[in-house]
């Protein structure tokens, strides 16, 4: 075992402060990682406020993480003491169920474990669940270990290990690209990612956000077009106009409103959680034979898939570089959608 400090929430509507953790002791596959930086994804606040219920506390969120690895056990051969290299949502996974054979790792029919909050045993971590990344170290199988290629910094980097593949994996299934008309809600952490990487492919890109006011930023991004769902007469313009609409809202919204966006076979894609259910009248799924699906994170090759288009593409996140006494500060913005548009923490102030 080895010390980590880390910071931890200890009840729903806890502060975050300083604790000291232990990591596993380094098995022969296992990568030790000195972590450099730490993004904050929404879903961080939905857990570490216990929105989903099944929180476990002590909880240390944390699964966007870059850093260099510090030591590798006896038979690790994919990383080299040095590497730069990245960690996302999941740690581990059975490995032989179809999806895991499929490199589908997130959709392991036993349930991947996740990067904090999965229940493990106490050889594993001590307090008998995962730990994310807001700490000095983690452990990691080297599987579950991705490179970080050189031409992008391990600040903006790291939003990519969730936000990046969260909306990379469906816009590569969905076969985004020239020709293809592609709307993405919601322009945070998410969705500042999608409409980079879509445009990049090749797609018309549209952004629907609540007002105009990051418009400017939306175009620098690669968005072709930019609206105002606060007004109503974007639903009356748009109407049957894309093939695929990406649903980045950690919000409750009147999907049916947005659904009717969508043309003859269109899917819109639902990867925000919000906990209440979707309302869809049928009609307007059967008319236009549209579809309605959702999207869990990506699998591991598919996130180095990502990140080598990211350098090649040069895209990195838009980040706000945060100290570790800033997370509850940083959480409030993100709730109020004022994060422009990823906040990162700088682990060396852990
Ligand atoms: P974020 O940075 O907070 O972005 C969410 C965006 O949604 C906001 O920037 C805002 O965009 C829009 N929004 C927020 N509240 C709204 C409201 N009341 N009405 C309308 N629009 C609203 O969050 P994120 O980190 O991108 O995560 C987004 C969601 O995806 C979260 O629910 C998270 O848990 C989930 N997630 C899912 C997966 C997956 O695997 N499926 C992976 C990661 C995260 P505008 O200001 O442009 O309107
Ligand atoms: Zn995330």
């Amino acid at each position: 075992m080895s010390n980590a400090a880390a910071y931890a929430v200890s009840a729903p509507d806890g502060a975050f402060e300083k604790v000291t953790i232990e990591r596993r002791e380094l098995g022969p596959h296992d990568v030790l990682i000195a972590v450099a930086y730490a993004g904050i994804c929404h879903s961080d606040i939905h857990t570490a406020r216990d929105e989903w219920g099944g929180t476990k506390y002590p909880c240390v969120p944390g699964h966007e993480i870059t850093g260099h690895v510090a030591a590798v056990g006896a038979a690790v051969s994919r990383h080299r003491v040095g590497d730069r290299v990245g960690v996302g949502c999941m740690v581990d996974s059975c490995g032989v169920c179809a999806p895991c054979l499929a490199d589908e790792e997130q959709y392991c029919v036993k349930g991947a474990v996740m990067t904090y909050n999965t229940a493990v045993d106490t050889s594993t971590q001590p307090e008998g669940h995962t730990m994310g990344g807001y700490s000095t170290q983690i452990v990691v199988t080297e599987n579950f270990v991705v490179s970080i290629p050189d031409g992008i910094g391990l600040d903006i980097a790291a939003p990519l290990l969730c936000a990046g593949v969260t909306v990379f994996s469906p816009l590569r299934h969905w076969n985004a690209g020239p020709g293809k008309k592609v709307a993405i809600i919601g322009m945070g952490g998410l969705g500042h990612v999608a409409v980079k990487i879509a445009s990049a492919m090749g797609a018309e890109v549209t952004v629907l956000s609540h007002s105009l006011s990051k418009q400017e930023d939306g175009r620098r991004f690669g968005a072709d077009h930019y609206f105002a769902t606060g007004d109503k007469q974007t639903f009356r313009d748009l109407r049957g106009r894309f093939d695929l609409i990406i649903n980045t809202v950690s919000a409750d919204l009147p999907i049916d409103n947005y659904m009717r966006l969508l043309n003859l076979d269109g899917t819109m894609v639902v990867l925000g959680m919000p906990e209440k259910p979707i309302d869809i009248r049928p009609y307007t799924l059967a008319s236009y034979r549209r579809s309605l699906s959702g999207s869990m994170i990506g699998g591991i090759a598919q996130t180095q898939e990502m990140l080598d288009f990211c350098a090649q593409y040069e895209i990195g996140a838009e980040i706000e570089l945060i100290s570790a006494d800033e997370i509850d500060n940083a959480y409030d913005r993100v709730v109020a959608s004022d994060v422009r548009y990823r906040f990162v923490i700088d682990a060396a102030t852990i």
